[in-house]
């Protein structure tokens, strides 16, 4: 039912998606019900397909933000610590903020500067109480390496396919903890990673995926 979940509304959107089955916890439904994709993204908002933000970058698909959120809520819960790597329109970076609540923090991470501009202008514009506790902070630089700063995290999100095991980014994630990415070159899955209490490191192929890649800021903007 992915690509299906298109409405004329972000909750007729977002109504679409439970009905899917693509999200059924609580925290997820609400996140995406406050936030608003149509802050973030200038055309058809509400289509159940990733849209052109600029500079090589989309923002992704509902679905795809759906399955995110709901593979890490156990890793959102309020006061927890997250970072969102290609953090583009900032959309999803705002659905993290929403679940980890005001005592909480998420790391959004973004190689275009103009990209990482536009999204605070929007996160401030909408959303000025996340921005202004710090609940929410846009960084950006190279996500490949994380942000050690901030380090670690119960969950890491990556919205750019990387091409192997992302390795410096599995080191800042917290134990327990988890992280959502697509991983692959010509051909790409979701791998969900699991790190035990004791370090220990699993991972599971979720779905097949089509994201921009995981790369330099030079070679994204040469297309
Ligand atoms: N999750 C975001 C963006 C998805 S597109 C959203 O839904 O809006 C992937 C994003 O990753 C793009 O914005 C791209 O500029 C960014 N990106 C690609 N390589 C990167 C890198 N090495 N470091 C940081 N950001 C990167």
């Amino acid at each position: 039912m992915a690509w299906m979940c298109s409405g004329k509304t972000n909750d007729e959107l977002v109504d679409n998606l439970v009905k899917a089955r693509i999200i059924s916890s609580s925290q997820v439904i609400s996140a995406m019900r406050a936030v608003d994709r149509a802050h973030f993204s200038k055309q058809y908002p509400y289509e159940d397909s990733p849209q052109g933000i600029g500079y090589g970058a989309t923002i992704s698909a509902p679905h795809m933000h759906g399955y995110a959120l709901e593979g890490l809520v156990e890793y959102l819960k309020p006061g927890m610590r997250a970072l969102d790597v290609g953090s583009g329109s900032g959309y999803l970076t705002a659905c993290m903020a929403a679940m980890v609540g005001s005592n909480g923090h998420v790391v959004g991470i973004e190689h275009i500067p103009e990209l990482a501009d536009q999204s605070l202008v929007d996160l401030r514009a909408h959303y000025p109480e996340w921005v202004n506790d710090k609940r929410i902070e846009i960084v950006t630089g190279d996500g490949r390496l994380g942000h050690n700063e901030g380090a670690p995290y119960d969950s890491i999100h990556v919205g750019a396919a990387a091409p192997k095991k992302p390795t410096e980014l599995l080191a800042q994630l917290k134990a327990p903890g988890r992280m959502f990415v697509p991983v692959g070159t010509n051909s790409q899955y979701i791998v969900v990673y699991d790190k035990d209490e004791s370090g220990n490191v699993t991972e599971d192929r979720v779905m097949g995926v089509r994201y921009v890649p995981l790369t330099d800021a030079a070679m994204q903007l040469m297309g």
